[in-house]
């Protein structure tokens, strides 16, 4: 299914000019027809999203507005054959991504929960009919949607330690428990919750529409990173939901652990835009900042900063191409998208650092446009699985020692 979209209006477009930060010129991998397209949403991303991004982030505020005008774009369920708007490749979805995380990070992380993780979840464990009926209302921004699995007492070990309740009653189930940091949480119209079944302790998932009875949704205060997403603490007492609305083909986490393969990968090109749009604000503050009568760009320790924020940046590109190629090929394994995920977010961290460093004090300031990437990089760096596990996923690929617990 495509929607009413803007295909041919983004096909007509010029082929987008390549980034100074894309110094082995990856882009040009992509196709023409992916390339006209990244023109029109760097257009969007120029004109409708960047010039806000500080003010909903300093207001902590979503940018709800733009989700008909993301749909327009065909931005939305992008990866599944029922609503893709653009030639199927993991690796165009990634650059967009990358795109969309360098003009605000906190827009590509709504854009990661509604299409990514939600979804992704719907596409992997959804039936035939749960399907038809939700994916292309996603896509087309008509209903914003959520995805609630980390709980207040359990973030790196949900697999094993998720405290959610799924009791079956005849035709319905009852879910109660909690879950914090749900992206979207206080005001989407469908939370995905996952819940353990008491009657055989497996993990399933709920399509939970809302408002629903003894579903509370309430907005996470005084959030320092990624402040223009509106994560959310849910409370589940007591909240029916239909067999029929219950995901119908997982059978349990390691079904789960598929949607999260899938969109670690996108996690790890968003962590690239955020690397990308503080490099380029420190480039273009150091061509202009002049201390002791010259810009500080001509001081040689400033441009090994440069440099090295380049070489981590290219190295990051590289290791996202290929991954997504890997998807692309059906290749791609829980271990390739930990890695990924993990290496790019700790060179993002650095190229951050780095780029705040430049910028002196002006660095914690909003109008240098860097500040917000340096913040909103830490929570980037901690979610769809931490560093830290990331990194024991690809070491028991590398061993095949379990090393978790
Ligand atoms: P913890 O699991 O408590 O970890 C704390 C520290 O201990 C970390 O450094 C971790 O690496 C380390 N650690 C834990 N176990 C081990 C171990 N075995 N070995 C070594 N180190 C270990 N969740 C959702 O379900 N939906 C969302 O939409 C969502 N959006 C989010 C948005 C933001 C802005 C943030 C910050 C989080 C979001 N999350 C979401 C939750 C996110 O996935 C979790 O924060 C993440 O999984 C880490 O869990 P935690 O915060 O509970 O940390």
């Amino acid at each position: 299914m495509t929607s009413t979209l803007t295909t041919t209006a983004l096909t007509d477009a010029p082929l987008a000019p390549l980034l100074a930060a894309d110094f082995y010129e990856f882009q040009s991998r992509l196709t023409d027809t992916e390339q006209r397209a990244l023109t029109s949403i760097r257009a969007f991303l120029d004109t409708e999203v960047r010039p806000f991004a500080d003010d909903h982030w300093e207001r902590a505020e979503s940018p709800r507005h733009l989700v008909p005008r993301i749909a327009e774009l065909g931005l939305y369920g992008n990866a599944f054959p029922e609503t893709w708007q653009f030639e199927n490749s993991a690796v165009f979805r990634g650059w967009v991504a990358m795109e969309i995380s360098r003009a605000d990070p906190s827009t590509a992380t709504f854009i990661g929960v509604h299409s990514g993780l939600a979804m992704t979840a719907i596409w992997v464990g959804g039936s035939d009919e749960q399907k038809a009926e939700w994916l292309p209302t996603l896509a087309a921004g008509e209903l914003v949607a959520a995805f609630g699995l980390t709980e207040p007492d359990h973030g790196s070990d949900t697999a094993k330690g998720l405290e959610t309740t799924a009791e079956r009653r005849g035709d319905e189930w009852v879910l109660n428990g909690a879950k914090r940091w749900i992206g979207n949480g206080a005001f989407a119209d469908l939370v995905v919750i996952w819940a353990r079944d008491v009657a055989d302790d497996q993990v399933k998932g709920f399509l939970v529409r809302t408002p629903a009875i003894g579903f509370t949704g309430t907005k996470i205060e005084r959030k320092q990173s990624l402040r223009a997403v509106e994560n959310a603490d849910i409370v589940l007492e007591n909240v029916v939901v239909p067999e029929s609305d219950r995901l119908q083909k997982i059978d349990g986490f390691r079904d789960l652990a598929v949607v999260l393969r899938l969109t670690r990968g996108d996690v790890a090109w968003q962590a690239l835009g955020v690397a990308v749009g503080a490099y380029e604000a420190s480039v273009e503050y150091a061509k202009n900042r002049v201390q002791f009568g010259k810009p500080i760009a001509s001081f040689q320790l400033v441009q090994q900063k440069l440099a090295d924020s380049l070489a981590d940046i290219t190295a990051s590109i590289a290791m996202c191409m290929r991954v997504s190629q890997l998807q692309d090929e059906g290749a791609q394994r829980d271990h390739h998208s930990a890695m990924a995920k993990a290496f790019v977010t700790k060179r993002m961290r650095e190229v951050v650092a780095r780029s705040r460093e430049i910028c002196g004090g002006n660095g914690i300031q909003l109008d240098h446009g860097v500040a917000r990437y340096f913040a909103d990089a830490e929570a980037v760096y901690t979610f769809e699985g931490t560093y830290d596990m990331n990194s024991l996923i690809v070491g028991r690929a590398i061993t095949g020692i379990p090393a978790f617990v």
